[in-house]
């Protein structure tokens, strides 16, 4: 099946229900980065489509805030019975234009259409409040309502859950939403908003603006007076220009930024429970995941022992393009990832590390890499410093319990954080202990539509999913009601 012929391999942006070209006409092309083959283009927009798409947004706010949560909640259902009925031609889209293996593309166009459902339901839970009598001739109440018209900014490393994740939340909080993905991976995204276009989401609701250079559309979504909430998931550079920019227009903001995830490792952990999860955790998405291990920290004790079993495992990962039956490992995204995996392993290894398994390009060519493992890998190497996003495992060693908060601590970051134990007031201990916002214990794929997702320090501002995520996507307004 080539994705290209199916009518939701859409090369046009989306707004107000049309289907637009740039105003220039101009146009950028998308690539597979497993063949580097072109699949296809979309129009390259500027600040006045932008513009456009928020003008159109504002049109389309008082029709869907007006709507009852049920009557919205029963459009966002017939999407997500839409996405899931298209769920194959959808995964196959992610994997031309991201790489992920089929099976985990399946699997992220499930997880992006949970939310969808999980909001549709939660918009039909927003309480307000009646707050008790501080004097009796006045009646004091809390209304929840939608901010209003919000704006997106999504990633290419899942550029289809990150998209129904916020749009999700803005929808059923009664919002509306202008979006920009990735330039990596357009077609996700316009695939989806053709499937709420067909489910009977009014013209308006939902814009998707597409661009090779992000900055304009970027700057157009912060200052522009219309929108009064940014939802970005991204990197941590990004993201801090992204919020000094919403600083002059008092925008509220949500920020999933970077990780650099420790996963520790104590001695009296279940060891083939841990290098399993740490297997999953590694390599799923060729390592691009927010919420990846980047750091093993393991018990001076069972370091070697992990590390070798760990690497046992890697090496037996079948690397292949994401179609091929059995592939588990894709290609990274571009070149400059490839560079960076590169960078950190001589780094680690200039620094004493020793390379177990993998260590540099694969066979396969292109921007196919190695499951590498790295073992005693030192506290200053880059690779502990930054995230390295890619395939690649640094296993270091440390001594007690504190020595290994300490060390998982010891970065700017907190977005998720894992560790592997059975003594179950250390779980406790070490569960508080941890910095970071999402922690997995003896288990490390924790993300669900019902938890919270986000993170703290450098990781990010507010949290998706869950009861917690339609907050962001709503104002709090205090109504004192006297003379009674
Ligand atoms: P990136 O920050 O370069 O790009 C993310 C998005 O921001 C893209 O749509 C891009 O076009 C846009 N962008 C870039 N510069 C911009 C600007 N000046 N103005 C407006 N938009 C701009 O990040 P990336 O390399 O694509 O993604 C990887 C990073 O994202 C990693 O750090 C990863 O940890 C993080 N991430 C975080 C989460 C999370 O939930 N916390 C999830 C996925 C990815």
């Amino acid at each position: 099946m080539d994705v290209r012929q199916s009518s939701l391999f859409r090369q046009r942006a989306f707004i107000d229900g049309f289907w637009i070209d740039a105003d220039a006409g101009a146009v950028f092309a998308v690539h597979n980065p497993a063949t580097g083959e072109y699949l296809g283009s979309v129009p390259d927009m500027g600040a006045a489509e932008t513009r456009r798409a928020i003008e159109a947004a504002r049109r389309a706010l008082p029709g869907w805030r007006s709507k009852t949560a049920k009557e919205r909640a029963q459009i966002m259902r017939r999407w997500y019975e839409l996405i899931l009925a298209e769920q194959e031609t959808l995964a196959r889209i992610i994997t031309a234009e991201q790489g992920k293996p089929l099976v985990e593309a399946r699997g992220e166009i499930f997880y992006g259409a949970s939310f969808i459902d999980w909001f549709a339901e939660e918009g039909r839970r927003v309480h307000g409040d009646v707050l008790p009598l501080t004097n009796g001739d006045r009646r004091q109440l809390v209304f929840k309502q939608p901010i209003g018209v919000t704006a997106a900014i999504t990633p290419w490393n899942f550029p289809s859950a990150m998209f129904a994740r916020k749009v999700g939340a803005a929808l059923g909080a009664g919002c509306v939403m202008v979006l920009k993905p990735a330039e990596q991976t357009p077609f996700s995204a316009l695939a989806l908003v053709d499937l709420a276009q067909r489910a009977g989401i009014p013209d308006g609701v939902i814009n998707v603006v597409t661009a090779l250079d992000p900055a304009p559309v970027g700057l157009e979504l912060t200052q522009n007076p219309v929108v009064r909430k940014l939802s970005f998931t991204g990197s941590t550079e990004v993201g801090k220009i992204l919020l000094r920019q919403a600083a002059g227009n008092v925008q509220k903001c949500s920020m999933e930024l970077g990780g650099n995830a420790p996963l520790i490792v104590f001695e009296d952990a279940d060891l083939d429970l841990a290098v399993k999860g740490a297997l999953a955790t590694k390599y799923r998405n060729c390592g691009q995941t927010c919420v990846s291990a980047n750091r093993m920290i393991v018990q001076e004790s069972i370091a070697e022992r992990f590390a070798q079993r760990l690497a046992e495992a890697a090496s037996g990962l079948k690397v292949g393009n994401g179609l091929e039956e059995g592939a588990v490992v894709g290609p990274l995204i571009e070149e400059a990832a490839v560079e960076k995996c590169e960078r950190h392993v001589a780094d680690a290894v200039n620094r004493g590390a020793r390379l177990l398994t993998g260590g540099g390009r694969h066979t396969l060519g292109g921007t196919f890499f190695q499951p590498t493992v790295l073992a005693g890998v030192k506290e200053d190497a880059l690779i502990f410093q930054e995230e390295t996003f890619g395939p690649v495992a640094p296993v270091i060693s440390f001594k007690d319990e504190a020595d290994a908060v300490r060390l998982a601590n010891s970065t700017p970051f907190g977005l998720a954080a894992y560790f592997f134990s059975r003594d179950i007031p250390r779980v406790f201990r070490v569960a508080e202990a941890l910095e970071f916002g999402m922690v997995g214990v003896n288990e490390t794929l924790i993300s669900s539509e019902v938890a919270p997702f986000g993170g703290v320090k450098h990781s990010g501002l507010g949290r998706e999913g869950s009861r917690y995520g339609i907050d962001d996507y709503l104002e709090i307004k205090y109504v004192c009601l006297g003379g009674m």
